[in-house]
This record gives C-alpha cells, structure tokens and sequence, in this order.
C-alpha cells in the first residue's frame, strides 16, 4: 500500500449505531478514496464479515476492528481492537458479555427515560426490532422519530448526554481487560479520541501509561473532528508514552458533514503509524497491504 493513500482506522455500519450497512459503508468509504479500512462498530463484529467481502469486491484494504467500551478510573474509555482476529475465543466470550451489559444497560436507559417523561420503553421496542446491538444513538434517533427531541444533538443534550436521566452507570470491564482481549485476538489496542474524555493533562498520561503497560499499541492522534490543538496535543500523548499512531474518522452517518472517511491529517514524522508494524493483515480480502 502507497504510504500516503488515506487511512480510516474508525468506522461505524448497522451494526451499531451506523447509518450505512456494512457493505453501503465499504463502497462509501472506497468511494471517498481509502485504500485501508476497519470496521469498528461498538462491542460487535456483526458487520465484519460482510464489510470484508465488500472491500474485496472495491480491492480496498480492510481489517476487522471493534470499539470495546471500558473502564477506567470510573469512567468510560472507547479501546478500538484493530486488526483482530474476529474468532478468537478471548475475544467472543469478551463480546458476549458486552452484548450482555449494552441490553441490561439499554432495559436500564428506557425505565429511566420513561420515569423522566420520555417514551423508553417505545423506543427500545423499536431500537430491538431493528436488530442493532443498542447505543445511546439508537435510542435519541428513536426519541427524535417519537417527537421526544428536535434533533439527535438536542436529544443528547436533554435525555442522554452527560447528566441526564439516560446517561446510566454501566458495568463496562477495566480497560486492562478489554485491551487484554484485543492482545489474545492478535490486534492492536488504540486509545479511540484520546481529547474527548474530560480528564486533566496529567490523567490522561497516566491513562495512556497504563494502557501501554497493560499491552495497548497506539492512541488515535488524528479523530473525526478533533481540533488543530487536539491533535498536537494527541501527537505529544503519543511520544511521551511511546504509543504509535491511529487515524479514523469516527464516521457514523452520510448526513453529518462534519466527519467524512478518509479526510483525514496525515500522522506527523514523530509518530509511528499503528499500521505498517507489522502490516496490518488483512483478514477475509486477499489483497496484502505493501
Ligand atoms: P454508548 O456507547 O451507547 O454510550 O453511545 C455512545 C455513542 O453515542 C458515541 O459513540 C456517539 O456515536 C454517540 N454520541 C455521544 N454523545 C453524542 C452527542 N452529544 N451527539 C451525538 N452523538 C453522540
Ligand atoms: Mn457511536
Ligand atoms: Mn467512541
Ligand atoms: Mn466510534
């Protein structure tokens, strides 16, 4: 692979909470020019198998990915697995008790929904039918489609964001397990948009100094909508801990214009691309990355 083709190592299909099925979003992305691709839905590799047969199909780059929701210090911290090895049993049993959290947590966010005055339950038994394993984005879609909220930023802000009564304590492992799972699958564990999680200069050093010690690889330096001052910021987390580099969009849906696959900064010199050592594999597609 051209070391300059653009990468996007962050990706969401139906799966989870993306718009696109995993085949849409492979000839999106192809379309947008990448040449290398994980699918990276929350907690599931539901959409890897069919995303695989159609980066094939566009000769495009792809490994199987997930983007493991963990715990650390109390709070939630995104870990995306790249490059896994979807079959591995650590991960699958991991993957079954996340599927477990996310549906007692989604039973949890419709009871406190409904006591706060918005239509929960309604919206799960939609959000169930449509067979997605749930988020907190199915369900402001659903409480904007029920007329709870104007629109998904709006249904964030008063239902679900930070806060609010949808905003539950979920039991997600430590994020030494999680990354643990993504070793014993063969990938690459990345800290997914380093700058979002409210933590102070030094917390976030120490977060990412754990991580490494706990096996994790490399922290996402350039994210889908990240500042300039992010992604200077995300460079010296990089150097200072010794992680190599990532780069995803963060693409969940054609109609947000804000974060489209593979517009992306190029990683700086300083930072070694979590994808060229070794190559990234490239499971279920014959192609070989160069
Ligand atoms: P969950 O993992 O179920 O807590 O859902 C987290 C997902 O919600 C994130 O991956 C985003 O896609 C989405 N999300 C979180 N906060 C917001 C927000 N303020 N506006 C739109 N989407 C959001
Ligand atoms: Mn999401
Ligand atoms: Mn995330
Ligand atoms: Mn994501």
């Amino acid at each position: 692979m051209n070391p300059h083709s653009p990468v996007d190592l962050h990706l969401h299909s139906t799966a989870s909470d993306g718009m696109l099925e995993p085949a849409a979003l492979v000839a999106h992305v192809a379309g947008c020019g990448v040449a290398l691709m994980a699918l990276t839905d929350h907690d599931t590799v539901d959409g890897v198998a069919a995303a695989a047969a159609a980066a094939r199909a566009h000769g495009i780059g792809f490994v199987a990915g997930v983007e493991l929701s963990a715990c650390w210090r109390g709070r939630a911290i995104h870990v995306l697995g790249l490059a896994i090895d979807p079959t591995c049993a650590a991960i699958v049993r991991g993957l079954e008790s996340q599927r477990a959290v996310r549906d007692a947590r989604a039973d949890r966010i419709a009871e406190r929904l409904d006591a706060a005055g918005a239509p929960g339950t309604t919206a799960l038994a939609g959000i169930r039918a449509a067979g997605s394993l749930p988020t907190r984005t199915h369900f402001a879609r659903a409480l904007v489609a029920l007329g709870a909220a104007a629109d998904v930023g709006a249904a964030f802000e008063r239902w679900l964001g930070h806060g609010r009564p949808g905003a539950v304590r979920s039991d997600w492992p430590e994020l030494a397990e999680a990354t643990a799972w993504i070793v014993a699958a063969g990938g690459k564990a990345v800290i997914a948009h380093p700058m979002r999680y409210p933590l102070s200069a030094g917390a976030r050093r120490e977060l990412c100094a754990e991580f490494a010690a706990a096996g994790g690889r490399g922290v996402e330096v350039v994210t889908g909508g990240g500042s300039p001052r992010d992604r200077e910021q995300a460079i010296s987390l990089a150097v200072r801990c010794r992680l190599e580099g990532s780069v995803g969009s963060d693409f969940h849906d054609p109609a947000v214009p804000w974060n489209p696959p593979g517009r992306l900064a190029k990683l700086p010199a300083s930072v070694r691309p979590v994808w060229l050592d070794p190559p990234f594999p490239v499971f279920g597609t014959d192609a070989q990355p160069a």
